[in-house]
């Protein structure tokens, strides 16, 4: 390759080449620079990196979901010109923020990068000494609320800036629990879908403890959309801060996430972010080309015919369906989640087990290690382990090649 064909190619092609053969043809993703160049390499080949096949949910592990051809296209067109970060950063949270119906927004390096740094500016507010001196704070420790149901793995990104996490059982421990050190309260809203059970504080109830102290609450909403609604519901019962992945269903860059709601919150948390290049966010950085994308991908998703969306993954349930269906001794059932995370609608696989001998952990690793590979989940129905199909993550020719690989593997079986 020639040295200048390879400057003129260089912000198009890399990404190029991780996306071929990927969500959609080329042509398509850039109508306006008609095909790639037949010598654009194939960096999974390359690398002897393995196509996956997401039949399962958006996994980070599994690089999360695969961007809208509006955030490639935002990706490509605006990698070839410099930018103030300051500047990018507000003036694409103040559309985020209109668009959001809340008083400001910033983009983040995702979901946890948001907790991180939501945490932080509870911490410090607009106060230089205390940005600088985050995670170690002299005295005692700041103090995080949080329901003791609600803890998870993603907490860590709390008492990475230092903070000490409280637990409280209910509405007055709660009340009791709010001191001089207490900074911020933290809802966990997927908590019920994680472990079942109720809340033992609801929404309204946490949001009015936490207000009538005067202490910024914090809802994590990272995987909660489907339904669109769910980005404006939260800041609208009055938390002060929410947070979204916006690598997930928002299919933005998978290193993206929101953080948005009150003004003097959002201020601070881009007081302790890059491109200010001391505070806790510094490693968090997001760059020009995400902070673009990211916005393409929300406006994407908020202009997108839901419904219909919706109807196309029913679709795709009914394809699979009728090709496995007709397996001896299989039985399938449509089945959506009760939220508020990961709420897409997957097909359920049970099978009686003196007909077909495998087992759904067994048809699951099959499935995996399989040419092609393909992810898929193992979820437990009435006590019973199944084989879980997801179906919003697929490229539609994928719809027929999960169901034929399952058919084939449950009548070889
Ligand atoms: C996925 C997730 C996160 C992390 O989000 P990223 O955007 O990957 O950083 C945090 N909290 C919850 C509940 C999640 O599901």
């Amino acid at each position: 390759m020639k040295r200048r064909d390879l400057i003129k190619g260089l912000p198009l092609f890399p990404l190029m080449g991780s996306i071929t053969g990927g969500l959609l043809s080329p042509g398509l993703l850039f109508a306006a620079q008609k095909t790639p160049r037949p010598d654009t390499p194939d960096y999974f080949e390359e690398l002897g990196v393995t196509r996956v096949i997401n039949a399962a949910a958006t996994m980070t592990y599994l690089s999360g979901s695969l961007m809208l051809p509006e955030v490639l296209e935002a990706l490509t067109a605006t990698a070839h010109d410099f930018a103030n970060m300051h500047e990018l950063q507000d003036k694409a949270g103040a559309k985020i923020a209109e668009m959001l119906h809340c008083e400001a927004a910033m983009v983040t390096s995702g979901a946890a990068c948001a907790l991180v740094l939501g945490t932080a500016a509870a911490i410090t507010g607009t106060d230089e000494n205390k940005r600088k001196q985050i995670p170690n704070l002299p005295g005692p420790r700041p103090e995080v609320i949080m329901q003791k149901k609600h803890r998870y793995v993603f907490d860590q990104a709390i008492t990475t800036t230092g903070a000490k996490i409280v637990e409280v059982e209910n509405a007055e421990e709660m009340e009791k629990a709010i001191n001089e050190r207490t900074v911020m309260t933290l809802f966990f809203n997927a908590a019920v879908s994680w472990y079942g059970g109720k809340d033992s504080i609801g929404h309204e109830e946490f949001i009015a403890i936490s207000k009538r102290h005067n202490i910024p609450s914090f809802i994590d909403a990272a995987a909660d959309v489907p339904p669109v609604e769910n980005l404006f519901k939260y800041q609208k019962m009055g938390f002060d801060l929410v947070t979204f992945s916006g690598g997930k269903m928002i299919r933005g860059p998978q290193s993206a996430g929101l953080l948005f709601g009150r003004k003097d919150l959002i201020e601070a948390a881009k007081l302790n972010h890059s491109p200010h290049e001391a505070p806790i966010g510094r490693p968090m950085k997001v760059n020009k080309e995400e902070i673009f994308g990211m916005y393409a991908a929300l406006k994407a998703y908020l202009e997108r015919d839901h419904k219909k969306e919706w109807q196309d993954w029913l679709n795709r349930i009914s394809s699979i369906r009728n090709i496995i269906e007709d397996v001896p001794g299989l039985t399938t059932q449509v089945h959506v989640p009760a939220g508020p995370a990961n709420v897409l609608p997957a097909l359920d696989v049970f099978w009686e087990e003196d007909k077909i001998k495998i087992s759904p952990k067994e048809i699951y690793e099959k499935l995996k290690s399989g040419q092609p590979s393909i992810m898929t989940s193992l979820a437990t129905r009435n006590d019973k382990e199944i084989l879980n199909v997801g179906v919003a993550l697929l490229k539609p020719e994928q719809v027929n090649i999960v169901a034929n690989r399952i058919k084939e593997i449950l009548q070889t079986a």
